[in-house]
């Protein structure tokens, strides 16, 4: 038939409304929502005929393509996926994945009226911020403390209040730009701060920062070097030296810390990774870090340190730009209220616990997807190997987790078909690839994912 015919035969919309599965989908689908559907449907197909991809036209093929399109119309465009990279904190599949807990807290607020701005024992109007200001004193020893939408931030903030149109002296080697182009010495320009880069990119020495000080010196400042390690001849000055010289001239120091790390790794078998408790111990005045990252937290900023400094930003006009939403505090004061116990924290907060899971309990895992996926899946071959997985977030760049993977093999797709249609299946399944062959680490798979991993291998073809 020719394209014409074709073109001439499509049906119009109010035909296509007609028929029983689209009368259907209008039950629990809006209609504007369906109409857009079928006319991308037959969008879909005018272009198919347009560039004769096909000779015959049918309502059936039509009205199967209408009910993909109706599926993929519907469904969220911020969803669900699956998480077989290994990388716990893994910054683009949305960081830190909350606690049972901190989720009920968060369906709380926001179903609900609450106190967010209401003191309620005086019946008058409150601040937000004081809800979790006593937690987090108490978790991390602060003398006082405030939360912001994120570090980033958290960052602009503290610069903003402190070291507006003044100098804040950093070392060369720490100014850092950390995933998704966070980059500190652009946050700091936007603060007004100016930067006093002091040192080479591997030593820094204390006499680096002295030199430097002046009568416009607004904080020394150091930045924790999260996703990267310097190796070899390094020095950098310690916190105590810092802090010592900062006193002697009346200048704040702050500390940027990144991750958030409130329990100290080294007991686990880790390298020892700066707690948020060791630097306001060791005299650091302010400290900001993330909520999102090794806290396990919702996406936030935390600031902590001297009252005098914080009251400062409580009261800068900046903060209001900068708030920290309900749900966001919801979330956090749960997710804190587990590190008041540390064994709690471990076992309830996901990211902690898949940080510290143990070898034994992954290869448990990895045996059993495997025995599931080899009884249901022809055509591939999965083994279990050894392997590591990665912090992620910017965090421990250097620790390697031992851990289990499934290593996947096809003799009809090749590794990069298999990692494209898992990524395209209704639930995505992000894999790794390395060395030619499709990875999936055990360490941030959850039992409860495993039927759709096993069907998405048997819809592969
Ligand atoms: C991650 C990180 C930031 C940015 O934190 P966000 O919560 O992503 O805004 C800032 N500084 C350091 C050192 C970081 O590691």
């Amino acid at each position: 038939m020719m394209n014409r015919d074709l073109l001439r035969k499509l049906p119009k919309v109010d035909e296509l409304l007609q028929e029983e599965i689209v009368k259907k989908e209008l039950n629990n689908t809006m209609r504007t929502l369906v109409v857009e559907t079928l006319r991308q449907t037959i969008d879909t197909y005018r272009n198919l005929i347009l560039k004769d991809k096909i000779s015959e036209l049918s309502k059936e093929d039509m009205l199967k393509t209408f009910s993909e399109h109706i599926k993929k119309n519907n469904s969220p465009k911020l969803r669900k996926v699956i998480n077989a990279t290994g990388t716990v904190v893994h910054t683009n599949l949305g960081r830190s994945l909350l606690s049972k807990s901190a989720v009920d807290a968060v369906v709380n607020v926001a179903e609900n009226y609450n106190n967010l701005e209401y003191d309620i024992d005086k019946g008058k109007r409150g601040l937000r911020y004081s809800h979790i200001e006593d937690l987090i004193k108490k978790i991390t020893g602060a003398e006082s403390a405030m939360v912001v939408n994120n570090n980033a931030a958290a960052v602009m903030l503290v610069l903003n209040t402190l070291c507006s149109e003044k100098e804040a002296i950093v070392s060369r080697g720490q100014l850092v730009e950390i995933g998704g182009s966070f980059r500190v010495p652009d946050v700091m320009s936007f603060s007004g701060a100016k930067l006093v880069e002091v040192g080479t990119t591997n030593r820094t020495h204390l006499y680096d920062y002295e030199n430097n000080i002046n009568e416009n010196t607004g904080v020394l400042l150091k930045v924790h070097t999260s996703n990267f390690k310097i190796m070899g001849f390094t020095e950098e000055v310690s916190i105590e030296d810092l802090v010592e010289l900062g006193k002697k001239h009346s200048i704040p120091t702050y500390e940027d810390i990144g991750s958030g790390v409130l329990v100290d790794y080294s007991k686990y078998g880790f390298v020892y990774e700066p707690t948020v408790q060791e630097s306001l111990k060791r005299g650091i005045d302010v400290v900001t870090f993330s909520g999102d990252k090794m806290l396990g937290g919702p996406q936030a900023g935390v600031i902590v340190g001297k009252k005098e400094y914080i009251d400062k930003m409580k009261k800068n006009q900046l903060t209001r730009a900068l708030r920290v939403d309900k749900m966001t505090l919801a979330a956090l004061e749960a997710t804190l209220k587990y590190y008041l116990d540390e064994k709690e924290a471990i076992d309830n907060i996901p990211t902690l616990n898949m940080i510290l899971n143990s070898k034994e309990n992954i290869k448990r895992k990895a045996n059993k997807l495997k025995r599931r996926l080899s009884n249901k899946v022809k055509n591939f071959e999965f083994k279990i190997e050894s392997d590591y997985s990665m912090v992620g977030g910017g965090a421990m760049p250097t620790e390697r987790l031992d851990t289990y993977v499934i290593k996947v093999k096809s003799y009809e797709l090749s590794p990069e078909e298999i990692e494209c249609k898992l990524r395209m299946n209704d639930t995505p399944i992000v894999v790794r690839i390395y060395n030619n062959e499709v990875i999936m680490d055990l360490r941030t798979l959850f039992e409860k994912d495993f039927d759709i991993i096993v069907n998405a291998f048997q819809n592969l073809k």
